[in-house]
């Protein structure tokens, strides 16, 4: 190794090599996701509606099937600039450490102080937010990244933010709530009382530790009813996809310049955006039957959402105001287990990549959280950073399938997304430092009890 190596540990892009469009993957999907509805008509949104809840040129981007290219705007560049082009790093040491006849490749998002990739499409939504002339936004936050991504945007542009943050996050991660406050936001642990959602779920569930689906209710409800207000979310829609492929370009444009192609990606799945943003650029190219890639998609066993939901109609949300997405699903009333520690804990996925997986697009696989720990402290140990325990889902698949490669004698070229840095889980760490984290899988029965609260949609 060392300065004979072909291709370096960092490949980085130059400055202008940073993409002025983001691509749009459902331009070429044969099968177009499907529309979101109204819950209440059970017929697709118009922009209309969307835009008592979204930002009218996010509506656009929402409900926009066919343009495949979507010119990124100047200021959107301009913050671009302060921390993209990000590097794919080639894990020479995680390699060696392994004895692995794979190459393995990581694009890393963490090198902003939001610590993901989130800030990609925080950024635009805000960006939207401000040039509609809007006084702010309120979100939902889990482990905090995106309401500390969306925070850094919204000091930025100068809009003023509401971010309701999952009551166990909240108290678990205190430093988070200060990060965003430094930004200017205001904090609510959800549920709480301070909307009609909140106090109704409160109500049903007297001490419970909240959850996305519940948190988002609660943003959704503060900006419909406060002027000059709307809802972002970050992640699961399709323009949030969108924005993230702003990764996949990067990527691609970077393995290009040294003729790597990759024969496997892979991300882990929350709501599917850093995956959908990864993989897009590649997905086109098979879809227009180009070349072939492997993508998998790697979720936690405790909230297995591809590997055993179902493809259905559902709400995003607990409280049900939201439109209707369909995507696999593992119903909105689950909530996984509170002993569940590594992130990516939402009941739904994107429906862009519900339909790529229905289709047979792709793969998804499922991984305990011990032994995404395990792996998280062996690419700490070797590559030196500190993964967030969402990233390293992703990290967990492609060892095994560096390791498969150890075994067969095949030598395979491995992308995967690390989305991020951990500082803000090292109570997770320190469960499985001490010993006391445990897997918690739910069992069929607790499914089919939030399977059987599916609405009910016509065909
Ligand atoms: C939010 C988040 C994820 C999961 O969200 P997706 O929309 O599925 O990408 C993954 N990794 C990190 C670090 C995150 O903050």
């Amino acid at each position: 190794m060392s300065s004979a190596n072909p291709i370096p540990y960092k490949i980085f892009l130059s400055e202008n090599e940073i993409p002025s469009f983001w691509y749009n993957l459902r331009a070429d999907m044969p099968t177009k996701p499907a529309p979101l509805l109204n819950p209440a008509t059970c017929r697709p949104m118009t922009a209309a509606e969307l835009g008592r809840v979204f930002c009218d040129e996010l509506v656009s981007q929402e409900l926009d099937n066919d343009t495949r290219l979507i010119p990124i705007p100047d200021d959107i560049r301009d913050f671009y600039h302060m921390y993209r082009p990000s590097p794919v790093v080639r894990a020479y040491c995680l390699e060696k450490k392994l004895d692995t006849p794979a190459h393995i490749y990581y694009k890393f998002e963490g090198n902003n102080t939001s610590g993901s990739h989130k800030l990609n499409s925080a950024i635009a939504q805000a960006y939207y937010a401000k040039k509609q002339g809007l006084r702010g936004v309120t979100t939902e936050t889990g482990a905090g990244q995106w309401g500390t991504a969306l925070s850094m945007s919204c000091a930025y542009l100068g809009l003023d933010l509401h971010v309701y943050m999952v009551k166990i996050s909240y108290e678990q991660k205190p430093g988070r709530k200060e990060v965003m406050r430094t930004y200017g936001a205001s904090v609510t642990p959800s549920p709480s009382d301070t909307t009609a959602a909140g106090r109704a779920i409160l109500n049903a569930h007297p001490g419970t530790n909240g959850s996305l689906g519940c948190a988002i209710s609660e943003a959704v409800e503060y900006a419909t009813t406060h002027e000059g207000y709307r809802y972002v979310l970050g992640s699961v829609l399709n323009q949030v996809v969108l924005h993230q492929s702003i990764i996949g370009l990067e990527a691609k444009a970077a393995l290009d310049k040294y003729n790597v192609t990759p024969d496997i990606i892979i991300g882990c799945a929350g709501g599917g955006s850093n995956l959908g943003g990864l993989i897009a650029p590649f997905m086109g190219e098979k879809l227009r039957g180009e070349k072939d890639y492997r993508f998998i998609a790697v979720e936690p066993a405790s909230c297995p959402s591809f590997t055993r939901g179902r493809f259905a109609y559902d709400y995003c949300d607990t409280g049900e105001v939201c439109p209707l997405a369909k995507m696999y699903t593992l119903g909105s009333q689950f909530i996984p287990s509170p002993n569940h520690a590594g992130g990516l804990r939402f009941h739904g996925m994107s429906p862009i990549l519900s339909q790529l997986y229905h289709d047979g697009m792709m793969e998804a696989r499922a991984v305990e959280q011990t032994s995404v720990f395990e792996a998280a402290e062996l690419f700490a140990r070797t590559e030196g950073i500190l993964p967030a325990p969402e990233s390293s889902h992703a990290i967990r698949v492609a060892i095994d399938e560096a390791l498969k490669c150890k075994q067969s004698g095949q030598s395979k070229d491995i992308l995967f997304g690390l989305t991020g840095t951990g500082y803000f889980d090292l109570s997770a760490y320190k469960n499985y430092n001490d010993g006391t984290m445990v897997d918690s899988i739910p069992t069929d029965d607790d499914l089919s009890q939030a399977f059987a609260q599916l609405p009910k949609v016509p065909q």
